[in-house]
């Protein structure tokens, strides 16, 4: 790509990776040596940098005490605005076998915890927006970057709480990219989550005298039943999308005081997928009504993520059409195909906040949270060189 070569965009990456901004739900010791956990460091350095870039504004959002998002704006030459959303927020550093932030380059890449997810797509901005600052460039049209906290844990909460913030600024935003690991795939459509504990209350006696007792595990065994039968029947139903069918997996169970006990207490987690057209509330309201219908006792269902801001039980799915603008572009310049993913980002709270919404970014997923974390420079090369034929300065 003309005008940036691989090193300043490697040394511009790893200044980030230097900058720790562990998720502070993944804190620990080797995460607390390098002073405190959190993403505040880095969303002051970036704000330093969009003002040294000549940002026209440049916005702190504490989004709780010590853990501020960062907005910027760099005005344009049209009216179209286009938003890129990068987390700052890594995951943990604790069973990392690499020095976490030593953001060393060494067999062609970066490495330390975040180059890949997803420190690279903010790290190559900088080197484009340096770049066109020195040379008097503006972006095609006017570019919002958003730093946004916690996305790794917690709840999505600095999307959740970026999106009122567009919304009272009433931002027309026309395309918008959330950045993750997508291998340069557009991601189009990934599956929304409600989140739910059952819990079976019982009563405890000798295990010799179960008639004395209502045994909680036993009682239980049906909801689990029910909710399997629940899943093959979403297997049944035609998919609508590529985002595929719903489903319902009973991941954890609990119960049971002593072994000659009968146990008074049995609750379970259940995670429902949910697929672009569902809606989490009445989601909700089924899984409840399976469980209190295969019960034979009362039992007590309750909703373990936080709600949206709009006050829903769960996160909808996100689903934007393969054929629209902004996916084919992407998808033409990085001779890709569109996709859709299994896991969890920020778009999940953009749903319909701009006009298209992409996922979009270098590296693969399956590379990501582990034990050594790495972005290839040819990768930041390449996306470098895509980012600026969408921003198209000028
Ligand atoms: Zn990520």
């Amino acid at each position: 790509m003309p005008g940036i070569d691989e090193q300043t965009l490697a040394r511009s990456v790893a200044e980030l990776v230097r900058i720790p901004s562990v998720n502070p739900l993944h804190a620990g010791p080797r995460a607390e040596e390098h002073g405190p956990v959190g993403e505040s460091a880095l969303a002051l350095r970036l704000a330093e940098r969009f003002h040294t870039y000549g940002a026209d504004d440049v916005i702190l959002d504490e989004v709780s005490p010590g853990r501020p998002n960062v907005y910027a704006r760099f005005r344009g030459r049209s009216e179209r605005l286009v938003a890129v959303d990068v987390h700052t927020d890594t995951v943990t550093v604790e069973h990392m076998t690499d020095p976490p932030f030593d953001g060393r380059l060494a067999e062609g890449s970066v490495w330390g915890r975040g180059a890949l997810d997803s420190k690279a797509t903010m790290g190559v901005m900088l080197s484009l927006l340096d770049a066109w600052h020195r040379d008097g460039l503006r972006p095609g049209p006017t570019l919002l970057l958003v730093g946004s906290v916690g996305e790794e844990a917690g709840g999505l909460l600095g999307a959740t709480r970026f999106r009122p913030w567009a919304e009272h600024q009433r931002l027309a935003i026309d395309q918008m990219l959330v950045a993750e690991p997508t291998e340069f795939r557009p991601v189009h459509g990934l599956k929304g989550l409600v989140l739910i504990d059952v819990t079976v209350h019982g009563a405890a006696a000798h295990s010799a005298r179960p008639d004395l007792g209502v045994n909680a595990i036993e009682a239980m065994a049906p909801v689990i039943a029910a909710f399997a039968a629940e899943h093959e029947r979403l297997q049944t139903l035609p998919p609508d999308t590529e985002v595929g069918t719903g489903t319902v997996s009973v991941t954890q169970i609990s119960g049971g005081t002593g072994a000659n006990v009968i146990p008074d207490r049995c609750a379970i987690s259940v995670g429902r997928r949910i697929v672009p057209g569902e809606d989490p509330d009445e989601v909700l309201a089924r899984m409840s009504a399976i469980a209190r219908d295969a019960c034979p006792v009362p039992c007590e269902v309750t909703s373990l993520l936080p709600p949206t801001p709009d006050g829903k039980a769960g996160s909808p799915a996100f689903y934007q059409r393969p054929d629209s603008g902004l996916v084919r572009f992407l998808a033409d310049a990085c001779g890709t195909a569109p996709a859709v993913a299994p896991f969890g980002t920020n778009a999940l709270r953009y749903s319909g906040l701009a006009r298209e919404l992409v996922i979009f970014g270098p590296g693969s997923i399956e590379h990501a949270h582990q034990a050594t974390e790495r972005i290839a420079v040819a990768d930041l090369v390449r996306l470098a060189g895509v980012l600026e034929a969408w921003l198209a300065p000028g």
